[in-house]
């Protein structure tokens, strides 16, 4: 889950970084009146892309009224496809130095690597393309964290200005906590500023949490609740299903993602557009299967549903029982077809024998019978 900058600056705040004061606003009468307090500001668009800068999403106002007219230029701005509806104000800085501080959970080595760079500000995937040698990779065992003589040591090779080497140090020690702390996957400051009067700030915030440790984390549930953009996928990870809208109008639940890409490849390769994918796992409770079915259904645009149930973990006779139940606690108005075969597959036909759901042999056979019954 990708975070807002103002939200990674609040988790940051939290970990005792110097974050500047600001305040979000969502229009430009609120940014008037932040802007009398504060000064000088600078207005940031808070969406969820790298290089708002570039766009023109971030602009220092001099005074409350230009503050004003640069939020109504702000918000409601298009960037790369995002709408900004939300605006960070806080304090303008006079900016001495950029710098470059970010820490990755990397796959490869199985170990979190801090990265510093004195080529802050610009894009950090620019520097890495052409200077790599411009950016210093140190990895950080877990089980060690960050000591001093690591940290001294990097601050040294990636070229900070050794004045600001003893103010540094306890915002690298920071950000990796605010890592641990919140189970990211990335925390990164890109530009770390240093200012004309020698302060060191943090001027932006990137943060990506573990979706997966996510519900370690409740206190993050708001984050949640702004990053989804669309409220199907959001309504399907609380219950516990793998959801993605596709936008056709043959609606697709299947167990395991294997079985569902080929799911929807058959149905594909017969001319027919996808709603959607859902995987409703292994091993799924009648009540899991009830829950998925009412969740394609909520889709307007389905005409048809096709099952695709292989059972291993997963038993024939609980997919059957939720359907059956489905049947009960909602209106089905569309045909339900459906592919069931392995563990307890004859308890699960003999189920569903006789009730509104289709039996067929294998998922070509299911492709043909939506195409015959709803003739799309
Ligand atoms: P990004 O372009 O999405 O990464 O947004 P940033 O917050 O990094 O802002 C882009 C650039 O705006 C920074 O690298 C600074 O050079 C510039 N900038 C100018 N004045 C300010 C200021 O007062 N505060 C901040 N945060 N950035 C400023
Ligand atoms: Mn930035």
């Amino acid at each position: 889950m990708k975070l807002h900058e103002y939200q990674g600056k609040e988790l940051f705040r939290r970990a005792g970084l110097p974050v500047p004061a600001g305040v979000v606003a969502t229009s430009p009468a609120e940014v008037e009146e932040a802007a009398r307090r504060l000064g000088r500001v600078v207005v940031k668009a808070q969406v969820h892309v790298g290089g708002r800068g570039k766009a023109g999403g971030v602009k220092v106002a001099m005074t409350p009224e230009e503050a004003r007219q640069v939020a109504a230029r702000i918000l409601g701005m298009d960037i790369k496809g995002l709408t900004v509806e939300k605006v960070l104000v806080e304090p303008a800085l006079a900016i001495a130095t950029e710098y470059y501080a970010g820490i990755v959970n990397d796959r490869s080595s199985k170990r979190f690597v801090l990265m510093l760079s004195a080529l802050g500000g610009i894009d950090i995937e620019e520097v890495a393309a052409t200077q790599p040698d411009k950016i210093v990779k140190v990895a950080i065992d877990p089980a060690f964290g960050t000591p001093d003589y690591l940290l001294r040591q990097a601050v040294y090779d990636a070229g900070f200005d050794e004045r600001y080497h003893a103010a540094i140090l306890p915002v690298l020690k920071g950000l990796y906590g605010a890592l641990i702390a919140n189970d990211a996957l990335l925390v990164e400051i890109n530009p770390l500023v240093i200012t004309e009067d020698g302060r060191v700030v943090v001027a932006d915030a990137k943060v990506d949490i573990d979706d997966s440790a996510l519900f370690r984390h409740p206190e993050l549930a708001p984050y949640r609740d702004e990053s989804f953009d669309n409220e199907m996928d959001r309504q399907a990870a609380e219950q516990g299903l793998t959801y993605v809208h596709l936008g056709g109008d043959v609606g697709i639940i299947g167990n395991g993602a294997g079985l569902v890409m080929q799911t929807l490849d058959v149905v594909n390769a017969h001319g027919l557009q996808p709603a959607n994918f859902l995987d409703i796992g292994g091993g799924a409770q009648a009540s899991q299967v009830t829950r998925a079915l009412n969740m394609v259904l909520s889709d307007p645009n389905v005409k048809a549903v096709i099952f695709n149930i292989f059972g291993g973990i997963t038993r024939g006779d609980e997919v059957a029982r939720g359907m059956l139940a489905a049947t009960e606690q909602m209106d089905i108005p569309v045909p339900v077809v459906v592919r069931l075969s392995g563990t307890q597959e004859e308890a699960g036909r003999a189920l569903l024998a006789g009730s509104r759901f289709i039996p067929v042999a294998n998922v070509q056979e299911a492709a043909q019978r939506v195409k015959g019954l709803t003739g799309v």
